[in-house]
């Protein structure tokens, strides 16, 4: 699926066309499905940079050498749970089931960011991300623009996870009218994984991809 009435390119994978996109959950079937995504977009695998999630805090600055990192092997890998960048050859990309992966995309500077959200760094980490954007790259984060990917929603999980991350995004001063989320919940929707119903279906518990990068 490709988002286009965002400034920047928002890739996201899907379950039955593209596969599994995680190395733990499979490596050579994961990265047999990578190269066929890179190859479909007409995208170059070695500009991607993936980020293995942690769950915490942490906000990577990518540079130019980092370009390729974690995309073909998982020696490489950043940990780290968001990414920001503003280089036109980076495609940032992060694998979730259920959790929220949030683009962030600020039109004036051509930064890009891209956040993993779960209910043990929510508040944190959409915190520490937009204080790296505005330290590191003099954001406004009344400019920002913010697309909320396909994430468990309160009909399948105890939190409201989306509205607690669109609250937290307008305390930052993100606009209202500036956050886009489809409320697309990874439980129902047939087109994404969700770990949670995998495991209460007893199904192989694989990742989609968030890819995130300029046009
Ligand atoms: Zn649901």
């Amino acid at each position: 699926m490709k988002i286009e009435d965002f400034s920047a390119l928002v890739l996201l994978t899907t379950k039955v066309g593209d596969g599994n996109m995680s190395f733990f959950k499979g490596e050579k079937e994961a990265l047999k499905n990578r190269k066929k995504i890179a190859e479909k977009f007409g995208l170059n695998l070695d500009n991607f940079v993936v980020l293995y999630l942690q769950h915490k805090d942490k906000v990577y600055s990518v540079t130019i050498k980092d370009l390729g990192r974690g995309a073909k092997d998982t020696k490489t890998v950043i940990k780290a749970d968001a990414a920001v960048s503003n280089r036109e050859e980076v495609y940032l990309s992060i694998l979730t089931a259920d959790c929220l992966p949030i683009a962030v995309y600020d039109p004036k500077t051509k930064t890009i960011g891209l956040i993993h959200v779960s209910r043990h760094n929510l508040k944190k980490i959409v915190k520490s991300t937009i204080e790296a954007l505005k330290k590191k790259f003099n954001i406004n984060p009344k400019n920002l623009v913010v697309n909320i990917g396909p994430s468990i929603g309160p009909c399948h999980y105890e939190i409201d996870l989306w509205e607690k991350v669109e609250k937290e995004l307008t305390r930052l001063k993100v606009l209202k009218k500036n956050i886009y989320n489809p409320r697309i919940c990874t439980f129902e929707s047939s087109d994404y994984f969700s770990h949670r119903k995998s495991k209460s279906r007893k199904l192989p518990d694989n990742r989609f991809a968030t890819i995130f990068g300029p046009r």
